[in-house]
């Protein structure tokens, strides 16, 4: 009867233990929501006054408010890069916050392979001359329209050439795209500082950035790939890495022509 009592004090214990747990996890879960909420609201907020800042200071680089003098105008380039700069980060925290309350909405519609190829190199292309670096593509012609974020693929794009600009220091970086039976192959291809295999997965989550001189130098905060991976993700596809230190990397995108929303719980 003795080890029946202790055996039922155990058991009422451990029914203790796992409501307490349960609370606690709803309560951990309630205080991320209103986290990602926060850094949602408060992304959005910082980002009309950061427009302002930029918008004027192009106009006034423009010579809309007079003549301006040549010291004036590199000072006014630089707040302007810092601006963007800025502004980018700020859209990344917004992206992440977005994607963890679950409330990253897709915007489908047409979109070509190719124009999308040629709006990422153009906005590139000054950047990879900087580095005397060659930026090519090789798309086939007749590829058929797809269905997805065009903004969202856009983005993801961006973000994979303009990794692959950043850690890379000579050579080229190249886009490829084919069509591999009911989905699209984009491909981004450097021959830049490749990435150890230990850190091929990692680089995917939140944060991280390979953990050496070379990378912390370029600055960056590490949410790119993540947020890439997720709107990737959110179209039924998927990113890969293959790489080589000191050779190069490939990161690869997989998505359906015809992507619908994957529909996605808050978490
Ligand atoms: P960020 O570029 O802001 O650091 P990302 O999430 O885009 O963040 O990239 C995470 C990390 O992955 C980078 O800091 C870098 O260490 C590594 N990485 C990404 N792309 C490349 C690439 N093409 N070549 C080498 N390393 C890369």
């Amino acid at each position: 009867l003795e080890t029946f009592a202790a055996q039922a004090v155990i058991a009422i214990q451990n029914v203790q233990l796992f409501t307490e747990i349960q609370e606690k996890s709803r309560q951990l879960e309630v205080a991320s929501q209103h986290k990602s909420q926060f850094l949602a609201n408060m992304s959005h907020e910082l980002r009309t006054p950061l427009n302002a800042i930029i918008g004027y200071t192009e106009m006034m680089a423009d010579g809309l408010y007079g003549d301006v003098s040549e010291k004036a105008q590199g000072v006014l380039e630089r707040v302007q890069a810092n601006g963007r700069h800025l502004l980018g980060l700020i859209n990344d925290v917004l992206d992440l916050s977005k994607i963890e309350a679950g409330q990253l909405v897709l915007a489908m519609e047409e979109y070509s392979v190719a124009d999308m190829v040629a709006t990422v190199l153009s906005a590139t292309e000054s950047l990879a001359r900087t580095k005397n670096l060659k930026l090519g593509s090789d798309v086939p012609a007749g590829l058929p329209t797809g269905t997805g974020d065009a903004r969202r693929l856009t983005q993801v794009l961006l973000n994979l050439v303009g990794n692959a600009i950043k850690f890379t220091d000579q050579g080229s970086v190249e886009v490829r795209a084919r069509q591999v039976d009911g989905r699209f192959e984009l491909s981004v291809v450097d021959t830049g500082f490749g990435i150890a295999p230990e850190d091929q997965a990692k680089i995917f989550e939140e944060f991280q950035q390979v953990d050496n001189t070379s990378t912390r130098k370029k600055g960056g905060t590490g949410l790119g790939l993540s947020i890439s991976r997720r709107i990737v993700e959110l179209h039924g596809g998927r990113i890969t890495v293959e790489s080589d230190v000191g050779k190069g990397s490939t990161f690869k995108v997989t998505v359906p022509i015809n992507a619908s929303p994957i529909e996605e719980a808050a978490q």
